[in-house]
């Protein structure tokens, strides 16, 4: 599905990422793993098309498209979605709204015709109720006055109606209280189909400990320095990454 091959990029003459090589196949989960600083957000910003970052060399090939040649918005229809690490804000936008000009969008684009008003109902009211939900978030403005983990709760949510072929989630466990990381966790699960792959950008293991993935990658200063499975993300939480970063050293 997904073919990041050395892949460099810049943030205001800065390299960030160094050489970075990642294959993602469709009914995979991914979890990136590394310290702070070490080009994590940077790597699903520069798959989901943000401005602001320079590749410099490497390519991303999505189902063998060039992704580099692709808008953010058509990345997005294409199923290639991003939730949001610190969500926005939008005043005066309605979630629901947002929600359903997402979807329409999305069905446009494949020459569907927008989801008849009913049909949408339903649809929001079962994934709200999925995600513990009040019905009023719906007509709220866009995380406005949201707590954190009704802001994760709402990136969630947005993945479970746009119901992307490559979902990344970037911290989505951050800030967390237990109960909010389970409903959120098992969001993340009723996700995982085998058409479907899940990009898990995380500093804690906790997270992996309900979303168990295929693959972990430790990311540090802009490459890959190692993969393995799981069991990869519980040595992390039990010897930290400094081990890491001397072997790669
Ligand atoms: P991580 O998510 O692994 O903590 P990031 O990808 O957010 O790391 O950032 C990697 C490095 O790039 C950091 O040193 C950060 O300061 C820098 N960086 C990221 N975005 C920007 C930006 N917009 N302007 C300047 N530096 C940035
Ligand atoms: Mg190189
Ligand atoms: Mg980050």
């Amino acid at each position: 599905m997904l073919e990041v091959n050395d892949l460099h990029v810049s943030v205001e003459g800065n390299e960030i990422l160094k050489g970075l090589t990642l294959t993602i196949n469709a009914g995979e989960v991914h979890a990136i793993m590394g310290p702070n600083g070490a080009g994590k957000s940077t790597l699903s910003a520069v798959i989901a098309g943000k401005d602001g970052y320079e590749v410099t060399q490497g390519t991303i090939l999505y189902d063998g498209r060039d992704v580099l040649e692709m808008e953010i918005e058509e990345r997005a229809r294409a199923g290639l979605l991003l939730g949001f690490q610190y969500p926005v804000e939008i005043p005066g936008v309605k979630n629901i709204y947002l929600l359903k000009a997402a979807l329409n969008a999305q069905r446009t684009a494949r020459g569907e015709g927008e989801i008849p008003a009913p049909e949408f109902m339903k649809l929001i009211k079962e994934k709200i109720a999925y995600m513990k939900m009040d019905a009023s978030f719906l007509q709220r403005a866009v995380n406005e006055g949201f707590s954190g983990g009704e802001k994760k709760r709402n990136e969630i949510l947005q993945m479970l109606v746009l119901q992307p072929r490559l979902a990344m989630l970037d911290e989505i466990d951050s800030g967390l209280d237990i109960d909010a990381m389970r409903v959120v966790a098992d969001g993340v699960n009723s996700l995982r189909n085998e058409e479907r792959a899940i990009l898990l950008v995380t500093h804690y293991q906790r997270l992996l400990d309900y979303v168990v993935p295929d693959f972990v990658h430790v990311l540090v200063d802009g490459r890959i320095v190692k993969s393995g499975n799981a069991e990869l993300a519980r040595e992390l939480e039990a010897n930290g990454y400094e081990g890491i970063e001397e072997s790669a050293a």
